[in-house]
Order: structure tokens, then sequence, then C-alpha cells
């Protein structure tokens, strides 16, 4: 029995709200606040008749930290579940302390605009104290620790698939099949078609941002920093086949780091085709992934949003996407005193999730996970005063959630492992 706030109305919220509408028993009312209120009517419309929960709308900006915390502090939810865009993180935390509920996400903080003299200035030591230049870290939300903690709430961070599951995936092996975990490999597999030339599969200015950065892995106790698809391997991945897959930065890396305890190494790779590469490369090199604004004719534009709204809505990707992802973690280490290696991983169809929820399997990983995370601080099964990571509560609950919630997962012992 109850109320969450939820903010954005994009891919992964309109799943996550369609998951937490399908699981009323928990969520028996529930708020969709975001920048564009018709979106929000919208989807209030079609999922009314079909739930329990009762539904309500709020046109909110979130970076509006006083007219947010009034408009929590009206709805008095337990829980604000942050599913808009890693720009908001920082203000929906603050107006969630100030109105006293906890937060939950999917994603670390990042500036929107990167030249940001504060911001600058605070990514120009981390680069520097710590080796990788990604522009997203969990420095800035980290920072929430001893706020969150006096003030007796729950921040739950990255509960998305990767970051989310790949952590919970961790703890779970952790907890069931080893004594001391050496290497995690996470492993993004999307073997799925929408047949477009190039779009991304979820916002594209996220995305791009992402896979356009330098690589980093973690190894002995460092960042390990690479060029930009430097490290390619191919991987046999179960109901998809055979794929080119490509090192990146990622940021359950940087709390696996910390909070899996003897680990030497973790890396992260995702699959990507020649096209996709290809036209990425293209994109870069005439400047349409810049972050800085240029002036274009008297007018101010940011040439990666400039793009963002030329390509496919990955909202609309659903009905044409055809195929499976494969999404899990190779762990190797030590059992009794003896070397094991399991891999965790789901297989998703993205037109099995279209039929159910009307989006592709990237919205659907992300979002279910996000209401699981949202369930089990509302329920109070992962509920602790301060900032954490996914990996950090019993990861059992949320595995049930997972079989139970649409994204089934299956254990392999003794994988092919990735050299
Ligand atoms: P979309 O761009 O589809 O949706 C973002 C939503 O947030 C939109 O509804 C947008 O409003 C709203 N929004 C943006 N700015 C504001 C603002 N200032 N105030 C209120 N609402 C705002 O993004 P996705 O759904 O693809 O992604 C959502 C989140 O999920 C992102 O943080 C992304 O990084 C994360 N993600 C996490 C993954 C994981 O596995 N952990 C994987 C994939 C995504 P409007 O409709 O007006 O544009």
């Amino acid at each position: 029995m109850s109320k969450l706030l939820v903010i954005g109305c994009g891919g992964v919220a309109q799943v996550a709200i369609t998951k937490c509408c399908q699981n009323s028993a928990v969520f028996t009312e529930l708020c969709i606040a975001s920048r564009t209120l018709s979106k929000c009517d919208a989807l209030k419309s079609a999922l009314e008749g079909t739930t329990q929960t009762k539904i309500t709308t709020a046109q909110i900006d979130a970076m509006d930290v006083p007219a947010l915390t009034a408009l929590i502090k009206d709805y008095n939810p337990v829980a604000v579940l942050n599913v808009a865009l890693p720009y908001q993180d920082l203000a929906i935390m603050d107006a969630c302390l100030a109105a006293g509920v906890h937060y939950i996400d999917t994603a670390n903080y990042e500036a929107e605009d990167t030249q940001d003299p504060t911001f600058k200035a605070a990514y120009d030591k981390r680069c520097a104290e710590l080796g990788f230049t990604a522009l997203f870290d969990y420095s800035w939300q980290w920072a929430y620790q001893e706020k969150f903690k006096e003030a007796g709430l729950t921040a739950l961070l990255g509960s998305g698939f990767d970051p989310g599951v790949t952590s919970v995936f961790a703890a779970y092996a952790q907890k069931h099949y080893f004594d001391e975990i050496h290497t995690i490999d996470i492993l993004d597999c999307n073997g799925g078609d929408h047949g477009y030339p190039f779009a991304t599969n979820f916002n594209p200015e996220i995305n791009l941002r992402e896979v356009s950065a330098p690589g980093s892995y973690w190894e002995n106790g460092k960042w390990v920093e690479t060029h930009p698809m430097a490290i390619h391997r191919t991987y046999d991945f179960d109901q998809v086949g055979t794929k080119d897959m490509y090192l990146l930065h990622h940021e359950e890396i940087e709390s696996l780091a910390k909070n899996i305890p003897n680990v030497k190494r973790i890396r992260f790779f995702m699959t990507f085709g020649q096209s996709y590469l290809t036209h990425m490369q293209c994109l870069e090199n005439v400047g349409l992934l810049g972050t800085e604004a240029i002036d274009f004719e008297g007018q101010s534009i940011v040439p990666i949003q400039f793009l963002k709204a030329l390509l496919p809505d990955p909202a609309s990707l659903g009905p044409r996407t055809v195929g499976k992802t494969n999404i899990g973690c190779i762990f190797t280490g030590l059992k009794d005193g003896k070397e094991r290696s399991i891999y965790i991983y789901n297989v998703c169809d993205h037109q099995e999730c279209y039929r159910e929820v009307g989006s592709q399997a990237i919205s659907y990983t992300t979002g279910v996970p996000a209401m699981i995370g949202a369930m089990l601080v509302s329920d109070g099964r992962w509920q602790d005063a301060g900032v954490f990571t996914t990996e950090q509560f019993d990861p059992d609950p949320f595995m049930e959630g997972l079989n139970a919630w649409g994204l089934p997962w299956t254990v392999v012992e003794n994988p092919t492992l990735v050299d």
C-alpha cells in the first residue's frame, strides 16, 4: 500500500509506470510528473481501466527544486522514482531531502553543460585523481551520503539493468556462489534490429555521450583507460548468436570496485554492429556529438541536442524492433578453495516486450528493475539511511522480483570466458 511519484514520461518511464500499474497491490497510487503534461495524460488514459492503481498527473520542471519540493509535499508519496534524465539527479535528490521522501534512479549524474565552471573544476580534479575521463561518475551523488543518512532516508542509485540488475547479479554471485570474486565481465548484447540505418535504443544524447567516450576498466586497484572502442572481442550469446563487442567505461564498475571485496578486474562490453560504429564515427568527425553550444545564425545550438531532434525517438522503436537482448555478468573466483566461474544473464525478446507494454526491450529491461527497486524501497525491504547502489542490499528479493515481473535469469556454471 504505497504512493509513488514518478518523474519523467519517456521510453523507460512508460515501462516503469506500466509495471507499477501491474503491481497495484504495492503501488496503490501513482503520480506521473514530467516536463510535457500531454505525454503524462496520454499514458494515464492508456492505463486507466487496466489497473487498480489510482493515477494522477502533474507538469514539472525537475530542475526547479522549490516547485518540485512543493509538488512532492503536496502529493506526499513514500518515494520518488526518477526516470527523467541524469541531468536532473541532483535537483531531484535535493527536493526529496527537502520533502522527506526516499529517492530511486537509474543513471548517475551527468552535467548537461559540461563547460559549467563548477562542473569543469570538479571533473578535471576527478580525472587527475582517478584516471578515467567519462563525463559521468558517482562522486556527485555519493557526496549526498551524510545528508540522506541524517535525514533517515534511502537514496537507491542506478536501479536499471546496467547499472542495476548487473550489480544485483554480482551481490547474488557473492552471496550464493563464491567466497571471493576475482573478475567480473559485464556483457551487454542487443541482437535487436529496428530497420533504421541509425538510431539509439534510449535517449540519444545520453547514449551517444556514453559510447563515444574513452573505454576504461578496473584492474588491480586502479582504472586503466583506453581509446574509444579500442578493445574488441567476439562472444557467442545464448539465443542471439555471435556478436562483436567493445569495451566501454560504465558506471557500475565504479561502485562494484568499492563494494565487491577482493575483486581484481571489472570490465564492461557492449555489442555494436559495424554500421552503428561507422555512423557514430562519422557524426563525431563532423562535430555532431559536441556537447558545447555553438552559435548558428544567431541562435545557440548544442550539436548533440540538434542530432537528437533528427534521430528516431527511442520510444517509437517498439513496433519495428525484432530480435533479443542478452545482458549478464561472468564471474570468476574461489569457492571452498577451488576455482569457480559462473555466468548469470537474462534474455529478453523485443517483440514480446512490445506486445506486453508497447516498448522495445531496452526500455523494458530498464523499466522493470526501476519498478522493482521502487517496490523494495517503498515496502521497506531495501530501506536504510544513506546513498546506496543495488549491490549493497540483499539481492534475493530483487532476483525473485526479476523472475516475477518479466526478466527471468539463468545461471550457467563454467561458461566460455572472455580473454
Ligand atoms: P527519454 O528521453 O525517453 O525520457 C526522458 C523523460 O524525462 C522525458 O519524458 C522528458 O520530458 C523528461 N524530462 C527531461 N527533462 C526534464 C525536466 N527538466 N523535468 C521534468 N522532466 C524532464 O529517456 P529514456 O526514457 O530513454 O531514459 C530515462 C533514463 O533512463 C535516463 O536517465 C537514462 O540514462 C536511463 N537509462 C538507464 C539504463 C540502465 O540500464 N540503467 C538504460 C537506459 C536508460 P519530455 O517528454 O518533455 O522530453
